[in-house]
């Protein structure tokens, strides 16, 4: 089974061929915890997750690791301005990323993997980059990696910079660089910043992007199978991964396949936490059902920007609500006397899934194919469905709820609804309209509405 997947490096679409058979090693640069997660950070996230998930349910053994980063300029400011100490600040963070990343269901990651954690790996690379001569000192400010000694810096953005002189290219700044890009891989630190001791190096802490190659190394060894981040890591960050850990090891390619997702947009700027026009995850799955933000950050391609609408939010509401729908009058309309009629459907609306995934993730063409088959079950439920059709869609929205994470479970109303939905049975039962009301009544303030179809009672949330 092969799975093609746009190549950042090769800029095409390609078969994705890991090193070793059907074993793909797969790292995605994860969070800076400073700070709770954006909508902007949750697309990308939820996009390695389906990713990665894809891959499981096509047979690849996918080992997923994505790096906390837990040590950083960032962290120790908003630290000090809140009288923290940045250990138990980032900390703090870290904690409540994870209960973000369980609520919007993204459960691939086998390991997180933090950047304090793996200090001895980032000084042993620090070390092999001085050894070899890439990496040079600025007293009193730290080690420098010397571009003007790799000369295939550039090869993934088509940047270069020895010679650029914008903010992107010039993140660490110091007048004694050899040249203007040269970025730093060990921060002599400052008095009270969180530090480590090398003799060799001097007491420091690492540098921007040192922490992912050396943790990946420790992982995976010096080359892996794909690489994933967002559009904006590709430069001057994935780019100074790639110097990093060639140089280091000698090895080409440092990563076969690198993914980048495309941005969530604003109004036609990009959501970021400098811009300020943030929503915090947080607060949309206040308002969003989970299933409706994953199924809005999986309605472009991935590689794709999406632009954020509260217009988009609610069509995505509603298409998550029609699925849940369906899967309860899957049971609610279930019939001895209704014929098979769905079967091949159900087989073809699959086959386009997996085709439309297996062709560079394609979800917007999956949902397509998912919500086809919706349309017809839905037209046909009236007739009442035969057990092994709706055995069939069931098994297909499992399927679909595996790898995308976009289907409310069939009994997705709450306990009380459905007890209330039970009492106003049995109010209609003994003829009791004004308590069967009543109960619509009550339900309705709950948000929730009641039709009573010749196969029982169907909940629908208004
Ligand atoms: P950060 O914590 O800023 O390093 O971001 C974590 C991840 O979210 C990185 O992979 C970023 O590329 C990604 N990211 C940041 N802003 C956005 C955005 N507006 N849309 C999509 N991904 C984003």
């Amino acid at each position: 089974m092969t799975v093609r997947l746009y190549n950042s490096l090769t800029r095409t679409v390609e078969v994705l061929q890991p090193r070793k058979d059907k074993h793909v090693d797969m790292f995605v640069c994860g969070p800076t915890v400073y700070d709770l997660v954006h909508i902007g950070n949750a697309r990308t996230f939820a996009v390695f997750d389906v990713a990665a998930k894809w891959l499981r349910y096509r047979g690849f053994a996918v080992r997923y690791i994505q790096n906390i980063t837990d040590v950083d300029d960032k962290i120790i400011a908003r630290a000090a301005a809140e009288k923290e100490d940045p250990a138990a600040y980032a900390e703090r963070y870290y904690r409540e990323f994870m209960r973000d990343m369980s609520a919007l269901g993204n459960t691939a990651v086998d390991t997180f993997v933090r950047a304090t954690e793996h200090i001895p790996q980032v000084i042993a690379q620090v070390k092999a980059l001085r050894d070899k001569g890439f990496a040079y000192l600025i007293e009193g400010d730290g080690w420098y990696f010397d571009l003007a000694k790799f000369p295939g810096y550039g090869k993934l953005s088509g940047r270069t910079a020895l010679q650029a002189d914008d903010a992107v290219s010039r993140i660490d700044e110091n007048p004694d660089k050899r040249n203007p890009g040269d970025f730093c891989v060990w921060k002599i630190s400052k008095p009270d910043e969180p530090s480590w001791d090398d003799d060799e190096l001097g007491r420091g802490r690492p540098g921007w992007h040192i922490e992912d190659t050396a943790m990946t190394e420790a992982y995976f060894g010096p080359q892996y199978d794909l690489h994933g981040g967002g559009i904006d890591l590709k430069f001057p960050h994935h780019e100074a991964e790639i110097a990093q850990q060639e140089a280091a090891s000698g090895k080409v390619p440092f990563v076969r396949h690198w993914m980048h997702a495309g941005f969530l947009q604003v109004a036609g700027g990009k959501m970021s936490k400098s811009v300020g026009n943030i929503i915090s995850l947080r607060d949309a799955l206040k308002q969003w059902p989970a299933e409706a933000l994953r199924f809005f950050f999986l309605s472009a391609v991935w590689h794709e920007p999406l632009a954020l609408s509260d217009e988009a939010l609610k069509a995505s509401a509603a298409a998550v609500q029609r699925l849940g729908e369906l899967r309860r009058k899957l049971v609610t309309f279930s019939s001895d006397k209704a014929a098979d009629r769905f079967g091949v459907a159900v087989a073809d609306a699959r086959a386009e899934v997996e085709n439309a995934m297996d062709d560079d993730l394609n979800t917007p063409k999956a949902f397509g194919a998912v919500f086809s088959l919706v349309a017809q079950m839905n037209a046909g439920a009236e007739e009442g469905f035969s057990d092994r059709d709706a055995s069939a869609a069931e098994s297909f929205f499992a399927f679909v709820s595996e790898v995308f994470g976009v289907v409310p479970s069939a009994s997705h109303a709450p306990a009380e609804v459905d007890a209330l939905v039970g009492e106003r049975e049995q109010a209609r039962a003994r003829k009791d309209w004004d308590v069967a009301d009543r109960i619509r009544g009550q339900l309705g303030e709950m948000g929730w509405t009641v039709d009573d179809t010749p196969y029982g009672p169907l909940v629908k949330k208004k």
